[in-house]
């Protein structure tokens, strides 16, 4: 009731949340309530939880955050909302989101941009920006949200949160709308890394249901929290502190950094050559799955349909036309694009063997580290409006955290100070499937 009533107050002026499921969640609380006192209830019972509304919920609306899908009820829920509510969360609705889950600041959400808590003038980062909006603002401890090149993570150190996306594969995928396959990770928006790793171990694990999750035990991230962080090998990247980095930013980094050596660790610098590649590589790869993921969308099997369609054609090209946004539009041309006969070697198949490169220097720089730090984003929260026609700059605001996906990286974003009083972000990021590592470390810090 208690985060209700803020969601009531607060959520007109953040438009944080697209659907809000106050019924049911009183009828969830109840019944976590009666498995408490049972003795029977999960790990999670009763604690109240937004999800990004990329993730299919029974019988609840779905938008994905466009126009093509404002009338979606999906028929099942996703895995990761099967296992969160089996675990006993309470899901009071659904959070706004970048179109499609495309964007770095929630501008191109067909329900409207998203306010940044701190400062309402500001973005709070995307495309999971009312996932991480609702959770800075205290709508909820906790939101779900999904990270195909940096939306977690982003939004996170835009907001003040911890936000972590896993390795891919760890975290099922099946009922999350695709964006871009390849790249696509759900993950958490907590306050804590003590949090997150309550909620990932209740929401992790192998599915069947998702051809590309990994078939490997879940560990108790929660009782690997404490571990000492004396001798750990901390990789700053070069590249990391080049691109765009304000200085106020790295100031914040060189300082949290500090915090880790007097913790014990070591500080090394390395270098990932192939790193400043990793953004033109994926607006090549990540366009070019969504324009086959996005195909399905034809206004005949479900979403939006045109008004009276002359034929069939007339039929896919005005529903296509009106149900999606321009950035939308923007990548499933390109995507097209660089698969189409001609230029698929030019583009798609050289992005591919980037990606290839961008992941052995990963791999290398895990051969002398345990994991490597540097800032998530460039700068703190933008203004509303100051990136929305210049693309390009949008693109760049993901320049830190895009190698991660590429290489499939587990990898987290925590608060590390503030700037102007807007919250700066320090990224970390660990080999394959080493979240249990990465909490510890984020959570030796907090
Ligand atoms: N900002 C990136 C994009 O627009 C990443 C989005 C995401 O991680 N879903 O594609």
């Amino acid at each position: 009731k208690h985060f209700l009533a803020r969601i009531e107050r607060l959520n007109p002026t953040l438009n944080a949340l697209i659907t809000v499921t106050a019924e049911q969640a009183l009828a969830a609380a109840q019944r976590a309530d009666e498995l408490l006192a049972s003795g029977e209830a999960g790990a999670l019972a009763g604690v109240p939880l937004i999800h990004k509304d990329i993730f299919c919920t029974d019988g609840v609306l779905t938008t994905c955050g466009s126009r093509m899908l404002a009338n979606f009820v999906a028929p099942y829920d996703a895995t990761i909302v099967e296992k969160l509510s089996q675990s006993g969360v309470v899901m009071l609705g659904k959070a706004n989101m970048d179109e499609f889950a495309m964007g770095s600041s929630n501008e191109t959400s067909y329900y409207g941009p998203v306010k940044n808590p701190w400062d309402l003038k500001k973005v709070p980062g995307g495309s999971s920006g009312g996932s991480a909006a609702a959770v800075a603002a205290r709508l909820a401890p906790v939101a779900t949200a999904t990270d195909t090149g940096g939306s977690i993570r982003q939004p996170a150190a835009l907001t003040g949160l911890t936000g972590l996306k896993p390795t891919y594969g760890r975290v099922s995928r099946y009922g999350m709308i695709a964006f871009a396959s390849s790249l696509d990770q759900a993950g958490t928006l907590t306050y804590t890394a003590k949090d997150a790793a309550l909620v990932l171990r209740d929401m992790a694990g192998f599915d069947p249901r998702d051809s590309t999750s990994v078939d490997t035990p879940v560990p108790d991230y929660v009782a690997a929290l404490d571990q000492p962080l004396k001798g750990l090998k901390i990789g700053l990247l070069k590249e990391f502190f080049e691109g765009g980095l304000e200085e106020s930013t790295a100031k914040l980094i060189r300082e949290a950094l500090q915090v880790y050596e007097r913790l014990g660790a070591q500080l090394i610098e390395v270098s990932l050559p192939n790193l400043p590649l990793s953004v033109p590589t994926y607006y090549v790869v990540a366009p070019a799955e969504c324009s086959s993921n996005l195909s399905r969308f034809d206004g005949v099997r479900f979403g939006y349909r045109c008004e009276n369609p002359k034929d069939l054609v007339d039929l896919y090209k005005r529903s296509r036309g009106e149900g999606f946004g321009a950035e939308v539009k923007r990548r499933i041309m390109t995507g097209t694009y660089v698969l189409s006969a001609g230029y698929y070697d030019a583009y798609y198949l050289r992005a591919q063997k980037v990606r290839r490169l961008i992941t052995d220097d990963f791999a290398r720089a895990f051969q002398q580290v345990d994991v490597l730090m540097g800032p998530t984003s460039p700068t703190p929260a933008f203004d509303i409006g100051a990136k929305v026609d210049d693309p390009i700059t949008m693109y760049l605001n993901d320049i830190y955290t895009i190698g991660a996906n590429l290489a499939g990286l587990p990898a987290l974003s925590i608060p590390c100070g503030s700037v102007g009083g807007l919250p700066v972000g320090l990224q970390i990021i660990g080999p394959h499937f080493a979240e249990a590592k990465l909490l510890n470390v984020a959570h030796g810090y907090q």
